[in-house]
């Protein structure tokens, strides 16, 4: 399987998606810092934590607090999840589900040829990174 992708310069479609952005306990530490907030005052404003997970509040208007004009106002930190997109282990181990994919990102199947082991390891991050949602020990 090839894979081509390439982020497409000023699109910001997949932070307009639909759906939660979960986050790991480093990622609150980084964007927490990176906004010059304590942990605790970042959790309270913006963070929900479940039993097992952790995800960004919504605000009522967007999917994402973060999101702006210009785009991610934490893109240095941004969460892993952003991070890896679009290659998370659901679209890299699925030829089909990586093509339709494209309706919601437009950098698949543009600019260079991804070696799939690449693409594997940023995959495996996500796993590593969301346990709960990947269902590993
Ligand atoms: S949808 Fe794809 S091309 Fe657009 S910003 Fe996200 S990763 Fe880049
Ligand atoms: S944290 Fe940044 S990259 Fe992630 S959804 Fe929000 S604006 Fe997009």
């Amino acid at each position: 399987m090839t894979l081509r992708f390439e982020c497409q310069s000023g699109c910001t479609r997949c932070c307009d998606t639909q759906g939660f952005v979960y986050i790991t306990e480093t990622d609150l530490l980084n964007i927490a810092g990176h906004l010059g907030m304590t942990a605790a005052a970042f959790e309270k404003k913006y963070v929900i934590r479940y039993p097992t997970m952790l995800r960004l509040r919504k605000p009522r208007a967007s999917q994402c607090y973060f999101l702006k004009e210009s785009g991610c106002s934490v893109h240095p930190v941004k969460p892993v999840q952003c991070r890896t997109y679009p290659f998370w282990p659901e679209l890299v181990e699925n030829r089909k589900a990586w093509k339709e994919e494209r309706v919601r990102c437009p950098g698949i199947g543009k600019g260079p040829l991804i070696q799939i082991g690449s693409a594997c390891e940023i995959a495996a991050e996500m796993k590593t990174a969301y346990p709960a949602q990947y269902d590993v020990d």
